[in-house]
């Protein structure tokens, strides 16, 4: 190490928000049943030192939602929400350099732990956004209210699904909204705009149940061979679509997976029922009608007998229109215009809290500031670069002026 080098670390090391993002990380908000009382304590140490209150909900019993609210000149006008998740995914311990939950930086500045991607570094730099306008005495037009939520990565049910049905939620009056996106290995950012809907399905199967050595007709073997045909069929139908568009992304097609098969008891009996399991994933070029009316037709097609029982089944939720008819977008597209940023406007292949709101009608993007990063989230050594996490402060800090000006 240089001596730069050294003065570098020293600098990334005493800064306030990469102490306050590492203290999180050092947090273990980690599944299965995450005890959310250290967060809750830290976010309160946090909202007192940015001189605000930090709002506990308890949604649902040991389920803490935090709010740390800063209120705008005109406190009437519809309130921007900064939302993060304070939950993170398990961790195999053993297969990363530095322990998950230690927030080691290293001599580069990579800061490494479960959370660093996905996404305490946004609720810290959500946060720090406020310290520095405060500090610069600004002053912005609509409250921003910067909400912690838990189990986003279980579903969000007993999180964000809860709160937004609350009259709490509806106080807030929510305009707009900003929650997590994707980092990525390139310079062009990512900025989700909307979600595929969801479906994991149960097929049950029942079919012609006997002894193993005769030719039965209408078997669950058969109709599931049947059903198995069709979903396959527009899986690759789907896959070709992906392929020959270099346009489109993985969330621009409907995706289809067998994850889970069940029945029988016995080889030599054939069984009167069999389950299959997808996750499906629908984007958003069918109606969610059309594709669920496929897959009964499908059914159907499959010899009949065969009960479908939605584990999920998300409701279809309209995209947030990325035009002139969303002031904020043109808010949030101008600040990233004058700091010559570029995003890619992508439907994200995965589902996050923000699905929650854009139900209610309330426009929202995902967008976490990190490009140049490689994807790690849910893998194992996640890190954040000190110099990414710190621009992106200033990136949020556009933007959050911007939309909350509109
Ligand atoms: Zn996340």
């Amino acid at each position: 190490m240089n001596i730069s080098q050294k003065q570098q670390y020293q600098i990334w090391e005493s800064n306030e928000e990469i102490q306050a993002f590492r203290e999180y990380l050092r947090i273990p908000s980690v599944h299965p049943d995450v005890d959310y009382d250290e967060c809750v304590h830290f976010l309160r140490r946090q909202a007192t030192s940015l001189d605000l209150e930090a709002e506990v909900v308890e949604v649902n019993p040991a389920k803490p939602v935090v709010i740390i609210s800063w209120v705008g000149t005109d406190p009437s006008a519809p309130s921007i929400i900064l939302n993060s998740h304070m939950d993170v995914v398990p961790v195999y311990a053993e297969m990363w350099s530095h322990p998950p939950f230690a927030a080691h930086m290293d001599e580069e500045g990579r800061i490494y732990g479960r959370g660093s991607q996905d996404m305490k570094c946004v609720g810290i730099q959500f946060l720090a956004v406020i310290r520095t306008l405060k500090r610069e005495g600004v002053k912005l037009r609509r409250t921003l209210h910067v909400t912690f939520v838990p189990d986003e990565e279980t579903g969000g049910e007993l999180g964000m699904r809860d709160f937004v049905r609350t009259e709490r939620f509806k106080k807030l009056n929510c305009g707009f909204a900003i929650d997590e996106g994707y980092a990525t290995e390139e310079e062009v950012f990512r900025l989700f705009y909307g979600e595929r809907a969801i479906r994991r399905a149960n097929f049950y199967i029942s079919g012609t149940p006997g002894h193993g050595s005769l030719l039965l007709s209408g078997t669950a073997g058969e109709k599931a061979r049947k059903l198995l045909d069709r979903m396959m069929d527009y899986r690759a139908m789907e896959e070709k679509k992906l392929e020959n568009n270099p346009e489109l992304s993985i969330g621009d097609v409907t995706m289809l997976n067998l994850t889970m098969c069940a029945g029988g008891v016995q080889c030599n009996v054939v069984p009167p029922e069999i389950m299959l399991c997808f996750d499906i994933r629908v984007s958003n070029d069918i109606s969610i009608k059309q594709f669920d009316a496929l897959l009964e037709k499908w059914c159907n097609e499959s010899g009949g007998g065969i009960r479908i029982e939605f584990a999920v089944q998300n409701p279809v939720t309209e995209v947030t229109r990325l035009d002139d008819s969303n002031q904020f977008w043109v808010a949030l597209k101008g600040a990233l215009d004058k700091m010559n940023l570029e995003v890619r406007p992508r439907i994200n292949p995965g589902a996050t809290d923000i699905r929650f709101l854009r139900e209610l009608g309330i426009p929202a993007v995902g967008f976490s500031p990190m490009n140049r990063t490689p994807v790690l989230l849910h893998d194992h050594d996640e890190y954040l670069h000190a110099e990414t996490f710190l621009k992106g402060i200033d990136i949020y800090k556009e933007i959050v002026v911007a939309i909350a000006n509109v």
